[in-house]
């Protein structure tokens, strides 16, 4: 893959830096928070502002209202925005649900739902794993009976992030108990808003509500909700999941950590007056994530590269979420590990901002950090474990 930059290329960037001068700067209260759960309004401006300019969703075909990019510009504007810590939109959207309604969907369908996802007008969450079926996903129990021109939807989800922000939440349902556990599922967009939906929170170890159980009970759901074949969401299921394993990477903000661990080991200088940035030990670490790091971003853009061709990337996807993810939590390791008692107390909520950066380290700041990098234990477990995709790839690659 050739990645040298051409005029064009570097004009691009300019031009993604001054977009992002002009709209980011004025998001409100300068918060440029770096959480996974981002404030509300903050990703909503942001969302809106890059909706308008035509940029909001770099990965869709343009008849869909993609901004018809190539690799390196889609790879340059991720890169810029990660730069600067900007609000990360909600991938439910974006990344998993839209590509699979212009991909499977029908023409009400995409007309319905794929301007709503680009305005980021409707919020959707993932309703896929339940209690019992994580992991073994395809067990799952939750039941759509047919009934005219409706399904009869009963059963529950689990771990359902943003539940209770969202407006809709697509659903793997069983239509047909009596086959293979794998061609019994259908893909369902169900409306949070009916008659027979219950979400209750999870709180997680960070103290915080991102999680929810969703109940359902008796839930009329239109058969027109219903993405592509009866039976067949299965195959539908599987292409957002490749989507999401490949959006968990994260390339970019790890980074952008990354820059950001070197700013703080070169902080707080030890009694000596040494920092802990001169110590070969941490030199030798910071090192190796950088390796690493610079490895799993061309790892990236070669699977990026197979999406836009509309090839499936396949075991592809589970290799970048394993190293994506197992690279991101060695960064966060080693930032605890130099922010040291800085990062102990657990206070929620600290606006965290670029310039931050430039102040001595303060609770506040690492408080925020520690709930962040919280959440970042998580990667390994959501979109599917690290060691499912470990499996995956010991069956599709290796053979076994
Ligand atoms: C922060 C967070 C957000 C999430 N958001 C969502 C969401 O929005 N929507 C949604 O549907 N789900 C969501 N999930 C759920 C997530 O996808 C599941 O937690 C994940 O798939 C694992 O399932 P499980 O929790 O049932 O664990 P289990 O499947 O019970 O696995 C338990 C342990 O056993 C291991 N294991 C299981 N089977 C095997 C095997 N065959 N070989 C080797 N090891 C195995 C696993 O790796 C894991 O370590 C979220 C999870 C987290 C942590």
């Amino acid at each position: 893959m050739d990645m040298s930059l051409t005029p064009e290329d570097e004009a691009f960037r300019q031009e993604v830096r001054e977009f992002i001068a002009d709209n980011l700067d004025s998001a409100p209260l300068q918060e440029r928070l770096y959480s996974f759960y981002t404030e509300e309004t903050i990703v909503k401006d942001w969302q809106s502002k890059l909706f308008k300019k035509g940029w909001i969703a770099p990965g869709w075909p343009v008849e869909y209202g993609g901004a018809g990019w190539t690799e390196t510009q889609k790879h340059i504007f991720h890169e810029e925005t990660a730069l600067v810590d900007a609000p990360h939109l909600s991938a439910f959207g974006l990344s998993m649900v839209g590509p699979v309604i212009y991909t499977f969907g029908n023409d009400e369908q995409k007309a319905q739902h794929l301007p709503k996802i680009l305005s980021g007008e409707m919020n959707w969450c993932q309703g896929y794993s339940e209690p019992g079926s994580g992991s073994d996903l395809a067990s799952l129990k939750t039941a759509a009976v047919r009934d005219g021109e409706d399904y009869i939807v009963n059963g529950q989800k689990i771990w359902t992030s943003n539940a209770h922000f969202a407006d809709w939440i697509f659903c793997l349902v069983r239509t047909n108990p009596d086959v293979k556990k794998q061609q019994g599922i259908s893909f369902l967009l169900i409306d949070m808003k009916s008659p027979g939906i219950d979400v209750k929170p999870i709180v997680t170890i960070d103290n915080d509500h991102h999680l929810n159980e969703v109940f359902f009970s008796d839930v009329r759901v239109p058969a027109a909700n219903r993405v592509g074949e009866e039976n067949i969401g299965w195959t539908y299921a599987k292409f957002l999941l490749a989507n999401e394993r490949t959006g968990i990477a994260g390339v970019g903000s790890t980074k952008h950590w990354t820059n950001r661990l070197k700013v703080i080991a070169g902080m707080e200088p030890f009694g000596d007056g040494k920092k802990l940035g001169d110590d070969p030990a941490f030199q030798t670490k910071l090192a190796d994530i950088k390796v690493k790091l610079s490895a799993l971003e061309y790892t990236n853009l070669r699977t990026l590269a197979e999406v836009a061709a509309g090839r499936d990337p396949g075991p592809g996807s589970s290799m970048l979420k394993i190293l994506g993810t197992e690279v991101a939590q060695a960064m966060q390791h080693l930032t605890m590990e130099a922010a040291s008692y800085f990062g102990m107390p657990l206070i929620k909520h600290v606006p965290r901002s670029l310039s931050n950066i430039d102040q001595p380290i303060g609770p506040g700041y690492w408080s925020d950090a520690y709930s962040s990098m919280a959440i970042g234990r998580a990667s390994s477990n959501y979109g599917g474990t690290n060691e499912v995709q470990r499996n995956v790839i010991a069956k599709a690659v290796l053979g076994l």
